[in-house]
């Protein structure tokens, strides 16, 4: 018998540390929160994905009053990455709550973001900001240990 040890690591900084190109980046996940339709939990996450041709998308949370048929902002975000620009890969991703400290994404994103890391055969940066603190990582895998993957049952 073996005991696994699973360790992630996260970069802790504040926003003013952050680089003039996630700077930009974390300041449109902010700006993304205004397209949050949150009538419901009133809780609002805004999501910024940059692509390799520089082209930012936003996207924001979609509830309904049928509570399942929810959006969250990084799934919003993604399809709408995947349908307006199909051929284009992925680069940064930056997501957004008005909390002092970040929030991550649900495991539904956190498995969103493993079938386009898969898809477009790269890992992405991340950025989750909140109102003070922003944490910084590379992989999906960094939240999503053991992550489940057809491309991992091909292979
Ligand atoms: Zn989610």
């Amino acid at each position: 018998m073996n005991k696994l040890e699973i360790r992630t690591e996260l970069t802790q900084l504040s926003f003013d540390e952050l680089n003039s190109e996630d700077k930009k980046l974390a300041q449109a996940s902010k700006e993304a929160l205004n397209l949050s339709h949150a009538p419901y939990s009133k809780f609002k996450v805004g999501c910024a994905i940059s692509l390799e041709n520089q082209i930012i998308v936003l996207g924001a949370n979609q509830e309904n009053a049928s509570y399942p048929m929810c959006l969250c902002a990084e799934g919003s975000t993604l399809a709408a990455v995947a349908t307006q620009h199909p051929n284009i890969k992925i680069d940064k991703v930056a997501i957004h709550v008005p909390l002092e400290t970040p929030a991550s994404p649900c495991g539904f994103c956190r498995q969103s973001f493993k079938e386009y890391e898969t898809r477009m055969n790269k890992k992405f940066d991340y950025l989750l900001v909140g109102n003070s603190q922003v944490y910084a990582f590379h992989g999906i895998d960094t939240l999503l240990p053991l992550a489940f993957s057809s491309k991992d049952l091909i292979d």
